[in-house]
């Protein structure tokens, strides 16, 4: 690892690994590859876009066949083997169609997310909204941010403003104090939500900063996205308490994924490590159908028996709700909620809560399964 002021979060930014053969060179002999799997490695790096802070790698360990991180930065070849096949879209959700201002999509009558960049320090390979790495990291300029504002201030129908992106918190804590300032003034909002992993990919980033342009916008409720216990570090457990102290209420929107929190301990680790750090287990995301996450994907029967299986083992604070987003932006439902109407093996058949249309969702498990790597780690794919 480079050596550097390891603390200050602009290091880390600024030392980013942004390419698989760094990755692979920086884990070196803890994660011995093939030369065929390292090649077939770089090719799915090559076709899509890396970025992962030294402090998030830090926390793999290599060695373990089930390491929850590396597969959540590593390009796998599933990844463009399943676009290829065609295993889900690039914007499954329609949400470039639900525009009504750049970066500002209305789904929901009563909701807007405000999408104000593309970056992440970290992108995860799981990303819903992977399609937005393509063409270079950008944020909107200040007339788009007016812009977007305006356009939610003149539908006062909007009560809840979601910001999201991309990473908002990776930009400026100017720019972010701007954002919500002109939403508060200008709009008249029930509620005003941030979608966050920096407190799991770069915790020190939550400094006093950033928390003072935050604080006079509260009360803020954010979102963020820990999927394994052991991302729920010591410097995670922090950032979440200073934003606490600042008046932002920290909730954890995890997602199911395949081999990284897929087993009953590891949910229960996860939902234990939540309530240490204060958090609340909000949601856990059925992953979405997207081009080139599919090998992520847990069946849906399974994940919904998963769920179901910590009850009575964990406070309710800790039980998430196991929640699949509709294709063709059918809004969200609880898994075994009332909206599941129909399962017919493995397709399950929801009401959206939108328009009531009957929606059918494919709940398979994930298919396209490592192409080699995890499984030449033991780890048991799928075929
Ligand atoms: S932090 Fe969120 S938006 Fe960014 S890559 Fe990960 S899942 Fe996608």
């Amino acid at each position: 690892m480079a050596s550097g002021d390891w603390h200050d979060w602009r290091w880390q930014l600024a030392h980013r690994v942004t390419s698989v053969g760094a990755l692979l060179d920086l884990l070196g002999a803890d994660f011995p590859v093939a030369p065929a799997t390292r090649a077939a490695l770089e090719r799915a790096g090559a076709a899509s876009v890396v970025s992962v802070t030294p402090c998030y790698l830090a926390l793999s360990r290599p060695d373990d066949p089930r390491d929850p991180i590396l597969p959540q930065v590593l390009p796998d070849p599933a990844e463009p083997a399943g676009a290829a096949a065609g295993s889900g879209v690039p914007d499954p959700f329609r949400e470039e169609e639900l525009e009504i201002a750049k970066g500002v999509v209305n789904r929901y009558p009563d909701r807007a997310l405000f999408l104000l960049t593309n970056f992440c320090s970290t992108l995860c390979r799981h990303c819903m909204r992977r399609r937005e790495w393509e063409g270079g990291f950008t944020r909107l300029a200040d007339a788009e941010i007016d812009a977007g504002v305006a356009a939610i201030a003149a539908r006062p129908a909007i009560r809840d403003v979601l910001l999201s992106g991309g990473d908002p918190l990776n930009l400026p804590s100017a720019y972010v104090g701007r954002v919500v300032r002109a939403l508060r003034e200008r709009c008249d909002l029930d509620l005003l939500r941030i979608g966050s992993r920096v407190p799991v990919t770069l915790p020190l980033r939550i400094d006093d900063e950033l928390l003072r342009e935050l604080a006079p916008a509260a009360p803020l409720w954010l979102n963020t996205h820990f999927n394994h216990a052991r991302e729920v570090t010591v410097e995670a457990a922090a950032a979440v308490r200073r934003l606490a102290g600042a008046g932002v209420v920290v909730s954890n929107q995890g997602v199911l994924l395949r081999g990284i929190n897929d087993t009953e301990g590891d949910l229960l680790d996860l939902s234990r490590a939540l309530l240490r750090a204060g958090l609340r287990a909000y949601y856990l995301h059925q992953c979405d159908p997207v081009a080139g996450v599919r090998h992520f994907r847990v069946g849906l029967a399974r994940g919904i028996e998963l769920v179901r299986s910590l009850q009575g083992k964990v406070s309710g604070l800790a039980i998430p709700r196991l929640t699949v987003d509709l294709p063709g932006g059918g809004g969200k439902v609880q898994a075994d909620g009332p909206q599941l109407l129909e399962r017919r093996g493995d397709t399950f058949v929801y009401a959206s809560p939108l328009t009531g249309a009957r929606i059918e969702v494919d709940g398979s498990e994930g298919s396209f399964g490592g192409a080699g790597i995890w499984r030449e780690r033991g780890i048991a794919w799928p075929a």
